[in-house]
C-alpha cells in the first residue's frame, strides 16, 4: 500500500476522546484509536498528534469566568488527553513524547521544536499538549502552527463527524457532504469546520487539511493511503 504522507499532524478533538460517553474517556475506543495510529507508524509514517480538550472544558463553558482563566483550564484540560493517549499508545508498543506549550516538567517535555522533530525521525509518536499555550486560541490552531513547524505533509482532522458538509447535518438531514473545497470559501460560507485563525494559517501555509471521521479509527490509514473520504480542504 502506497503512502500519501509522510509525517502527518493528527488532530483529535476532546469529543472524540468521550467515544460515546460524550464526555470524559472512553478508554477502550482510546484504545481502538491507537491500534490504528500503531498501524500507521508501524507503515513508517511519522505522526504527531495535537489533542483537544473540549471532552472536558472548553473555555467559552466558564460562565461569568475570567476568560483567560477559563482558557487555562481548556489547556489543562489537553493535558489529561494527551497523558491518557500517551499511556494508551505505549501500552501498544508504541513510542510516545508529550510535549507541552505550557511548561509543566514533572509530567512531560516543554515544547521545543527540534526535539520533537528528532522524536520523528526516530518514530516516536509526539504528543503536544496546551494547545499553542495561549488564551483565545484553539486547539485546531495548534495544530496548524504546530504542523506548519514540523514541516507536515497534511493536517488530519479526526472529529466525530465524518466530512464537512454545507450546513449542519445533525440539524438538516438535507445537509450535503462537501468532498473538496478551498480555504478560502470554507471561510465565506463560514462552514465552522476550524475556526477562522486556524483555517488561515493553514491557507498562508498551504498545509492541506483533511477531516474525517474518527469512529471507524482505520479511516486514518485510509486518509494516509489517499483513500478519498472525508473532506479535502487546500488552496
Ligand atoms: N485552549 C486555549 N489555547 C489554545 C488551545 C486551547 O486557550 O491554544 C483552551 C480553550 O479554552 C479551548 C480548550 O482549551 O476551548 C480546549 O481546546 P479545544 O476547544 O480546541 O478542544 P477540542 O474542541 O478540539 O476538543
Amino acid at each position: 500500500m502506497g503512502l500519501k504522507y509522510k509525517r502527518v499532524l493528527l488532530k483529535i478533538s476532546g469529543e472524540a476522546l468521550a467515544g460515546d460517553k460524550g464526555f470524559g474517556l472512553d478508554q477502550e475506543f482510546l484504545g481502538e484509536i491507537c491500534s490504528s495510529i500503531k498501524k500507521a507508524t508501524d507503515m513508517g509514517v511519522e505522526i504527531a498528534i495535537v489533542v483537544g480538550g473540549g471532552n472536558f472544558w472548553r473555555g467559552r463553558h466558564g460562565k461569568g469566568m475570567d476568560r483567560t482563566t477559563s482558557d487555562h483550564m481548556g489547556m489543562l484540560a489537553t493535558v489529561i488527553n494527551a497523558l491518557a493517549l500517551a499511556d494508551a499508545l505505549e501500552a501498544k508498543g508504541v513510542p510516545t513524547r508529550v510535549q507541552t506549550a505550557i511548561d509543566m516538567r514533572r509530567i512531560a517535555e516543554p515544547y521545543i521544536r527540534g526535539r520533537a522533530i528528532r522524536h520523528l525521525e526516530k518514530k516516536r509518536v509526539v504528543i503536544f499538549a496546551c494547545g499553542t499555550g495561549n488564551p483565545y486560541f484553539t486547539t485546531d490552531t495548534a495544530a496548524a502552527l504546530r504542523a506548519a513547524e514540523i514541516d507536515a505533509d497534511a493536517i488530519l482532522l479526526a472529529k466525530n463527524v465524518d466530512a464537512v458538509y454545507d450546513s449542519d447535518p445533525k440539524v438538516n438531514r438535507n445537509a450535503v457532504k462537501i468532498d473538496k473545497i478551498t480555504y478560502l470559501e470554507m471561510l465565506n460560507r463560514q462552514l465552522g469546520v476550524m475556526d477562522s485563525t486556524a483555517s488561515t494559517l493553514c491557507m498562508d501555509n498551504n498545509i492541506p487539511v483533511i477531516v474525517f471521521g474518527i469512529k471507524d479509527p482505520d479511516n486514518i490509514l485510509r486518509v494516509l493511503t489517499g483513500e478519498n473520504i472525508g473532506t479535502y480542504i487546500a488552496r
